[in-house]
């Protein structure tokens, strides 16, 4: 499939779904072969959380989180690096500690607003974008070009999720994973602020049966009819 680059360079697009669902190898691969900037903004929730965590500030502390966020430099690099007041977290955004944190932290409305306010301004200053997370297509692109869900069965995304731990290293049993994966779950559909959920003009792909090619196909197939609505 080939694209005009004129009429592609200026799309914004938004992946979002729960945990596990494979959004950020995808819309890593899809702004890849569009030449549009990725931002994986679960990396940004992520790396606040370590910050709280570090800092031992209460999640009811809202004072104290406020200061913290004024205070923060988050920076996502062109190559995915997350740098934390200059720290490389990358890796260390990754660690069941932060898995089992990052939803209560995402409830807090204070951290959504500073967040999204940040996300809205990296898109902004970016011609065309991919971007993944939970509330992506209904809070901060509202007006994408194209909104996609991706889901899948909760086993395969706790599967999908052990195989991936384990090649980090991270030895955890496949029950853990699944029970980290629900309770994420849980917490980001329940939470009152911009709880994930299927925007209405979102295409909704449900990835339990599907490769990964084939996902990136699909996707690219909705965006190529997008381009010729254009
Ligand atoms: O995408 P990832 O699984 O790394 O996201 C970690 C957590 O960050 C999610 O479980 C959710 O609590 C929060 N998040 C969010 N809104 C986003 C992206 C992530 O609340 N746009």
């Amino acid at each position: 499939m080939s694209f005009q680059s004129s009429n592609t360079r200026t799309l914004k697009i938004a992946i979002d779904g729960p945990a596990g669902a494979g959004k950020s190898t995808v819309a890593r691969e899809i702004a890849r072969r569009l030449n549009l900037k990725y931002l994986d903004t679960g990396a940004m929730y992520r790396a606040i959380t370590l910050k709280l965590y570090r800092a031992r500030i209460s999640l009811d502390d809202l004072e104290a989180i406020a200061e913290l966020l004024e205070n923060t430099a988050l920076d996502v690099t062109a190559d995915q690096r997350v740098l934390l007041d200059g720290e490389d977290v990358t890796a260390e955004i990754r660690k069941p500690y932060v898995n089992n944190l990052v939803s209560p932290v995402s409830t807090i409305p204070l951290v959504r607003r500073k967040l999204v306010q940040m996300q809205q301004a990296i898109a902004a200053r970016s011609r065309g974008i991919v971007m993944d997370g939970r509330d992506i297509g209904t809070r901060v692109l509202p007006d994408a070009d194209l909104k996609v869900y991706l889901d899948a069965t909760l086993a395969e995304r706790a599967r999908r999720r052990f195989k991936e731990q384990l090649e980090r290293n991270i030895h955890l049993t496949f029950e853990e994973v699944e029970a980290e994966l629900k309770e994420r779950d849980r917490i980001d559909s329940e939470r009152a602020d911009s709880p994930l959920t299927v925007a209405a003009d979102a295409c909704v792909i449900d990835t339990t049966d599907l490769t990964f090619e084939e996902v990136v196909a699909k996707i690219m197939s909705l965006i190529s009819g997008r381009v010729k609505q254009r």
